[in-house]
């Protein structure tokens, strides 16, 4: 530690009081969903397992919500064909779908085209979905198949022009769920405020595999109590999970071990804190973490430094990094055991 300025870090963790388990990205039999998966068996199991709410992403298409009562339906869809499939999670339904229709294709080139889409006419977050990996949908119709997802010098290029991306999608093969070596990559070169998710593409929701894998857990002054009793006015309820996603006040969470299903870990108040005093990172648990590891970044160089069963740590920041991230290994009492992913604390120095 040689820290000698003062150093400013920007968290965008803002420790509300509650926490709502999200999924952000699942298909029906609207597009390429297994049959029989309507889009309100979804959203009930969905709701069974303890989710606030889910963000639908047929794809090439918006589909209606169900009206499933208990948990919130967010207009959304997955884009294009072949390879960088896009979410746009919270689309603002303009009503002529002919958009939609005209950026879909092959497109491999037209990437900023359907960011500034999503975003400009949609008004909806844009996130690189599974950049690590080929997806496999049952019905694709790529006219000519070019490969993988997205390469790291796209997403590097198109880094200013997307909210965030999948560093976890369950249904991808094995080896490629992950995408942890894109999202420091971006994060590296300067791109501060692009988060990470955590999804389950789920395409049949009596897969395990599947389903409640990953999700994100978001932060806010809403109880999720008040929103499966039909206390929250919906809109009210969307408007807050997205300005929380938009502005980075979410944990991405991936279930390793145990049953699927359940409560969201922090239904009954604290899950994981994260506070900045000085030079210095606070993490607090709501119980001993088996291991809590801080990621550290600048454009040359990567660290971890890693700690075990406590429930409050404290890391200080050393000169050279540009950022730190925070990934904490917990299990809860209900056997599961999950890995969650803090969104990357920003450093600037005066
Ligand atoms: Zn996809
Ligand atoms: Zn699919
Ligand atoms: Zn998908």
């Amino acid at each position: 530690m040689s820290s000698k300025g003062q150093l400013l870090i920007e968290n965008p963790h803002r420790n509300l009081e509650f926490w709502h388990k999200v999924q952000i990205h699942c298909h029906s039999q609207q597009s390429d969903g297994k049959r029989g998966q309507t889009p309100e068996i979804i959203e009930a199991a969905y709701r069974d397992a303890g989710y606030s709410g889910v963000f639908l992403t047929d794809h090439n298409r918006v589909t209606p919500g169900p009206g499933v009562p208990g948990i919130l339906h967010i207009d959304s869809a997955e884009y294009g064909l072949g390879r960088h499939h896009t979410l746009a999670l919270g689309i603002d339904r303009h009503g002529d779908g002919s958009g939609i229709a005209s950026i879909t294709g092959c497109a491999c080139r037209n990437i900023p085209k359907r960011l500034a889409y999503i975003a400009g006419v949609d008004k909806a977050i844009p996130v690189a979905a599974h950049p690590n990996a080929r997806h496999f949908c049952t019905r694709l119709t790529c006219p000519r198949w070019c490969g993988g997802g997205w390469s790291p010098k796209e997403m590097a290029s198109h880094a200013g022009h997307y909210a965030g991306l999948e560093i976890f999608n369950a249904n991808n093969a094995a080896r490629r769920r992950w995408s942890l070596n894109c999202w420091d990559e971006v994060i590296a070169r300067g791109y501060r405020r692009v988060w990470g998710f955590a999804s389950d593409d789920c395409h049949d929701v009596r897969d395990d595999k599947t389903f409640d894998r990953g999700w994100i857990l978001v932060n806010s002054q809403i109880d999720p109590k008040d929103c499966r009793n039909g206390l929250v006015d919906p809109e009210a309820l969307g408007r807050d999970m997205l300005e929380n996603i938009r502005g980075g006040n979410f944990w991405a969470v991936v279930r390793r071990r145990g049953r699927r299903g359940g409560s969201a870990p922090g239904d009954g108040g604290a899950w994981l804190a994260i506070s900045c005093s000085q030079n210095r990172i606070h993490v607090t648990a709501e119980r001993p973490c088996e291991t809590i590891e801080f990621c550290a970044g600048a454009s040359s160089r990567r660290e971890s430094t890693s700690a075990s069963g406590s429930d409050g740590f404290a890391y200080d920041v050393d000169d050279w990094e540009d950022y730190v991230r925070v990934r904490v290994m917990l299990k809860r009492d209900d056997g599961q055991c999950l890995v969650a992913f803090s969104q990357p604390l920003c450093i600037r120095r005066e």
